[in-house]
Formats: structure tokens, C-alpha cells, sequence
């Protein structure tokens, strides 16, 4: 099952939240920062035994005082026009994402529009890769509730119209 929803991810009921993290995993803005400050200073202690993550990596660690059980940093590729091997580094994201969690036997997870905010990945694009492997996992997964959550009702229109097509 694939959902949509609007708000904020921090305040997910699901058993993993994806952070759209930075390469040193130690926090950082946006959707990151939120992460942490609602997770507790447990999160970036734990953070600190991953020794980092290279773009499109992801590792997991514990969700703390968050409602989610897991907290699956997963970094991003900073855009410099697409031509640098960017879509592929963001499918990898959703793909290490999502079978880190299908390893855990997680079965629902919820992503932030990875890349999208200060890593400057045009929604558009960003959001059609996420769909694609979404819906790839889901073939073998269905058991699995994978949700978007969007930060804007704009947002949120792109993912339903290329879930809709
Ligand atoms: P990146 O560095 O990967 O671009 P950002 O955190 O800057 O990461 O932005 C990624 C996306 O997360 C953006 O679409 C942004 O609007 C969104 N975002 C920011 N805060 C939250 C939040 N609390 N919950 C869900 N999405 C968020």
C-alpha cells in the first residue's frame, strides 16, 4: 500500500521514518533537524557509531522519543542539473531504504520528498523516481505500507498525480 499524507514526518505512527540526512549523519536543517530535535540527544549519540554514509547509503538507528520505532538516515544527492549521476543516487536511497527495512521485517515506513529542500532536486523529478521504486518494492512487498509524507499540498499534488498515472 502507498499512501500520501501532508505535515510533518516527526509525528509519524510507522515503524521507520526516512531522514533526508547529510554525509556526516550527525543532523543538520530541514527535515533532519526536526528529526533530531523531537528524537532527543540519544539519536545523534547513536548517530556517531555510524561513522557517516555516502549519498544514496542508508543506515538505521533507533527512533527514540519520536513515535517511530526507527529512524532510517538515508542521504540524499545534491542536484547539479541531473547530469551528474543524481537520479540514480536518489532511486538508490528508496531502494537501501527499503531493504533495510524489509531486512528489519518493518512493515510500514514513511519517507520525506528526499533531496527536495536544501539539496535543490526539483519536486517533479524527485518525486516520479520515489514512486518508481516505491511501486518496484511494492510488487514484492505488498504487506508493506510505504507513505509519502509531504511537507506542502503542492507537494503532496505531484506525489498523488504520478501515483494516479
Ligand atoms: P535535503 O537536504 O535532502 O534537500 P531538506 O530537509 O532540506 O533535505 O528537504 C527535504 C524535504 O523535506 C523538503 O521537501 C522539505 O520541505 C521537507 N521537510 C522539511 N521538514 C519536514 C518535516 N518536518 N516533515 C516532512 N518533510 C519535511
Amino acid at each position: 500500500m502507498i499512501q500520501v499524507v501532508e505535515g510533518d514526518i516527526t509525528l509519524l505512527d510507522v515503524d521507520a521514518i526516512v531522514n533526508a540526512a547529510n554525509e556526516s549523519l550527525l543532523g543538520g536543517g530541514g527535515v533532519d533537524g526536526a528529526i533530531h530535535r523531537r528524537a532527543g540527544p540519544m539519536l545523534v549519540e547513536e548517530c556517531r557509531t555510524l561513522g557517516g554514509a555516502r549519498p544514496g547509503e542508508a543506515k538505521m538507528t533507533g527512533g527514540y522519543n519520536l513515535k517511530a520505532r526507527q529512524v532510517i538516515h538515508a542521504v540524499g544527492p545534491v542536484f547539479y542539473g541531473g547530469r551528474r549521476g543524481e537520479p540514480e543516487l536518489l532511486a538508490s536511497c528508496y531502494r537501501n531504504a527499503l531493504a533495510l527495512a524489509d531486512r528489519h521485517g518493518l512493515r510500514s515506513i514513511a519517507f520525506p520528498a528526499i533531496s527536495t529542500g536544501a539539496y535543490g532536486y526539483p519536486i517533479d523529478a524527485a518525486a516520479q523516481i520515489a514512486v518508481r521504486e516505491a511501486r518496484a518494492f511494492e510488487k514484492t512487498h505488498p504487506e508493506v505500507r510505504i507513505v509519502f509524507c509531504c511537507f506542502s499540498p503542492r507537494d503532496a499534488g505531484i506525489y498523488r498525480r504520478y501515483l494516479a498515472s
